[in-house]
C-alpha cells in the first residue's frame, strides 16, 4: 500500500444476521483492494457495544484487514471504556477512533464520566500509553453544536494535542472547506494527517436528511441536480459518482493524505470512486 497516503473503509455493525453476512461479504470484496484499515462505528451510550466488538474482531481476524473500532465516551462509564480498551488491546487491535458520540434522544447525559472527545483521548493515553494509534473526528464545515467556527477549531486543536495521531473528517461536498480547515489547524500548530471522509452519493432523500443532522452542506448546484433526477436512482448514482470522484481527485491533487470511505456497508459506490481515481490495489 502507498507509504504516503492511506485509504480506509468504514462500516456500521449490522442489526440482523442477514445484515452481518452482507457486511462480511462487502468487507471481503473491499479487502481485495488492500486498504490500510477498516473501521466500525459504535452506538453512543453503548447501544452497539457487543456488535461493534464482535464485528471488529471478525473483520480484523477472519477477513484479515486491520480494523479500528470507533469508541465514544458519552453515556459510557470509565469502567466500560477501560474494559473495551483492554479487550481490543488483547485482540491485537492497534488503532482506535475516539469520539464524543451523540446519545440517542431521551438517553440524557448523566451516565458518562467523560464529556468531550479530548477527555477520551486523554483517558486512552492514560490507560494504554502509546499502544493505540488514535484517530479523532474533524469538521471542515464546523460541528453543528459548536458556538462558532473559531470555537470549534480551538476545540479540535485541544483534542489533537491531547494525544491524537491523525484525524478523519465529517463528509463534505466542498473541497475548499477541507483545504481551509487544514490550513487553519496547521497554523494553530497541528501537523497531523487530516484524512477526508468521503460519502458516496447513492440516494438523495436519505443523504439530505442525514446531512442536515450532521451539518454537512450539500451545495445548491449538486442539490438541484439531484432533486431534478427525482426517483431515477441510476442517474443519481451516476451523477454522484462523477461529482465525488472529481472532488476526491482535487483533494488528492491538493495534498490530502488519503481517503476514508463511509461505505454504509456497500462495496460498489466506494469502489466505483476508487476505480475512477485509479487508486492503488
Ligand atoms: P468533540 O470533539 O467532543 O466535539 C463535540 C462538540 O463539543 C463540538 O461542537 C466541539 O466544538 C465542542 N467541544 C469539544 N471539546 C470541548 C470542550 N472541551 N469544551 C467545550 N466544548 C467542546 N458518532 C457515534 O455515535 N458513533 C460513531 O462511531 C461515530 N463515528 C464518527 C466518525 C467520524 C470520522 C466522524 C467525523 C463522526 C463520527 N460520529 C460518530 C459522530 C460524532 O460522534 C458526533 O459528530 C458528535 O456530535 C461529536 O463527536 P466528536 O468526537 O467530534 O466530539
Amino acid at each position: 500500500m502507498s507509504q504516503e497516503r492511506r485509504y480506509s473503509f468504514e462500516f456500521f455493525p449490522a442489526k440482523t444476521e442477514a445484515g452481518h453476512e452482507k457486511l462480511l461479504a462487502t468487507a471481503r470484496q473491499l479487502a481485495a483492494y488492500n486498504p490500510d484499515f477498516f473501521s466500525c462505528t459504535y452506538g453512543a451510550g453503548g447501544s452497539t457495544r457487543d456488535r461493534t466488538l464482535h464485528t471488529v474482531l471478525q473483520l480484523n481476524g477472519d477477513v484479515g484487514v486491520a480494523t479500528a473500532p470507533h469508541l465514544s465516551c458519552v453515556g459510557d462509564s470509565k469502567d466500560d471504556l477501560r474494559d473495551l480498551l483492554n479487550q481490543y488491546r488483547e485482540a491485537g487491535i492497534q488503532r482506535i477512533v475516539a469520539l464524543r458520540g451523540d446519545l440517542p434522544s431521551g438517553m440524557g447525559m448523566a451516565s458518562g464520566e467523560l464529556r468531550y472527545a479530548n477527555e477520551l483521548v486523554e483517558f486512552i493515553r492514560a490507560e494504554t500509553g502509546e499502544h493505540f494509534h488514535i484517530e479523532i473526528a474533524a469538521y471542515p464545515e464546523m460541528h453543528p453544536q459548536a458556538r462558532s467556527f473559531e470555537d470549534d477549531l480551538s476545540n479540535f486543536v485541544r483534542k489533537a494535542k491531547a494525544g491524537a495521531d491523525s484525524a478523519i473528517t465529517q463528509y463534505f461536498f466542498n473541497a475548499d472547506s477541507y483545504f481551509y480547515f487544514v490550513d487553519r489547524v496547521q497554523k494553530l500548530g497541528v501537523d497531523m494527517p487530516v484524512v477526508p471522509g468521503i460519502m458516496p452519493i447513492t440516494n438523495y432523500s436519505k443523504l439530505a436528511r442525514f446531512s442536515d443532522a450532521c451539518g454537512a452542506e450539500i451545495p445548491r448546484w449538486i442539490r438541484k441536480q439531484l432533486e431534478a433526477y427525482g426517483d431515477d436512482i441510476a442517474s443519481i448514482q451516476a451523477y454522484g459518482e462523477q461529482v465525488i470522484s472529481e472532488m476526491c481527485e482535487r483533494l488528492l491533487q491538493g495534498g490530502a493524505p488519503g481517503l476514508h470511505f463511509y461505505t454504509l456497508n456497500q462495496a460498489e459506490p466506494s469502489l466505483a470512486i476508487w476505480n475512477n481515481l485509479k487508486l492503488p490495489r
